[in-house]
């Protein structure tokens, strides 16, 4: 089928909710992918931050491929051993006490809404049940991870939502304060903006925060889908600042291209959600887990976070002294680069017809190469992003 058939086939066949680049990838290779043409490209996106050890990883297919042919599915009324591995490397790794497996962000971050309202709602009774979400904030598209979106653009259409969200402004702790009354139960915070612009979190107003939830028994979930798992160069996020939230929530990365989502909780909140509170059909599903002990076995190591952490750094290094480029935010490989002439909608497509991918987000040009990009792969995708840039 060519690739015109494809394009008409999909529009007719499958809502048009998406802006879709003019190209249909096949197949992939690492940080590389090949087209239904032949056409290759670097991949500065993984997905969405979702292909963590690239296209194709040997271990991932093997691990993937193997518990296939194994045990695909029984459902969380029985033990098994993927998901069990899973979570004891998790919470090693991490420092929480438990954690509940879905199936995506928008699902991560629903469960962790649910917990921190439990956890009021059995200490405190009912109407301690608002959260405080950061203007510019993206947490999912279910009607209350919409909700939870600090974006007016995401609050149409689709009313009601779910109530009880409010909105502080990121680095303003008067913001934050004025937000605070008696029926707060928790904050929920991205440390690096991602959909919103790559757009980090001051240090002082993190740490401010923490100590201000803190001291009222607020709870401060941590939506860590993009920058967990070794995106930003820690494996999560947090590490950069110090803190240690009450929940995270995490997704895009861990699964390696399978979908999953997850939540952690510390040690007094394991006691909150107890049995019937919360399920899933595919939470924990062993094939996605067993891709994702792969992702964890390769991604909780210091060697290699370090490496993700100093090609971050080449990145950004090498894009400063690009003429267009007026700054690079982010951490890690989760980049965003703002331009002073050219629209990022504009250099994304150029990079595409010059066998380069990368996404965008706002006004920023966004990488979010897979974590195991080799240095001839960024070099060879930097070459275009110059060309393209000057
Ligand atoms: C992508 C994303 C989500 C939503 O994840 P889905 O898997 O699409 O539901 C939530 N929060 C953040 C920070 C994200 O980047």
């Amino acid at each position: 089928m060519n690739f015109q058939k494809i394009k008409e086939q999909d529009k007719k066949n499958i809502l048009n909710t998406y802006n879709r680049f003019d190209v249909c990838i096949e197949s992939g290779k690492g940080a590389v992918c090949k087209d239904v043409n032949g056409k290759k490209y670097i991949d500065f996106t993984s997905g969405i931050g979702v292909n963590s050890l690239g296209f194709c990883n040997p271990e991932w297919v093997k691990a993937v491929s193997e518990q296939a042919g194994k045990l695909a599915h029984i459902s969380n009324l029985y033990y098994t051993i993927p998901d069990n591995e899973l979570a004891k490397t998790l919470c090693e790794q991490t420092g929480y006490s438990a954690v509940f497996f879905g199936n995506s962000g928008a699902e991560a971050n629903e469960g962790a809404i649910k917990t921190a309202r439990k956890y009021s709602f059995d200490k405190y009774g009912a109407g301690r049940d608002q959260i405080i979400t950061l203007v510019n904030s993206f947490h999912g598209r279910t009607v209350t991870t919409l909700a939870a979106t600090g974006q007016d653009v995401f609050h149409q259409y689709f009313g009601p939502f779910t109530e009880g969200f409010r909105y502080a402004e990121a680095n303003s702790m008067e913001s934050v304060e004025k937000a605070t009354d008696k029926t707060v139960c928790a904050v929920m915070l991205e440390f690096i903006q991602g959909e919103g612009g790559v757009i980090p979190l001051d240090e002082k107003f993190v740490k401010d925060l923490f100590a201000f939830c803190r001291e009222r028994d607020i709870l401060v979930i941590a939506d860590e889908v993009q920058t967990g798992v070794g995106r930003t160069g820690k494996f999560l996020a947090s590490e950069h600042y110090g803190v240690h939230p009450d929940i995270t929530t995490l997704a895009k990365g861990l699964g390696g291209g399978l979908p999953i989502g997850a939540f952690l909780v510390e040690e007094r909140l394991k006691p909150v959600m107890g049995y019937s509170s919360h399920g899933s059909t595919f939470g924990g599903n062993p094939i996605v887990c067993a891709g994702a002990n792969v992702v964890l076995r390769t991604v909780c190591n210091e060697k290699f976070l370090r490496e993700v952490a100093a090609k971050g750094e080449k990145l950004k290094a090498c894009l400063l002294v690009c003429e267009d480029v007026v700054s690079v935010t982010g951490k890690g490989l989760m980049l965003g680069i703002q331009l002073k002439k050219k629209t990022a909608a504009e250099v994304a497509k150029a990079c595409l017809e010059k066998g380069l991918l990368v996404l965008t987000a706002k006004d920023k040009v966004r990488l979010l190469p897979p974590l195991t990009i080799t240095d001839d792969e960024i070099k060879q995708g930097l070459q275009i992003l110059w060309d393209v840039l000057s």
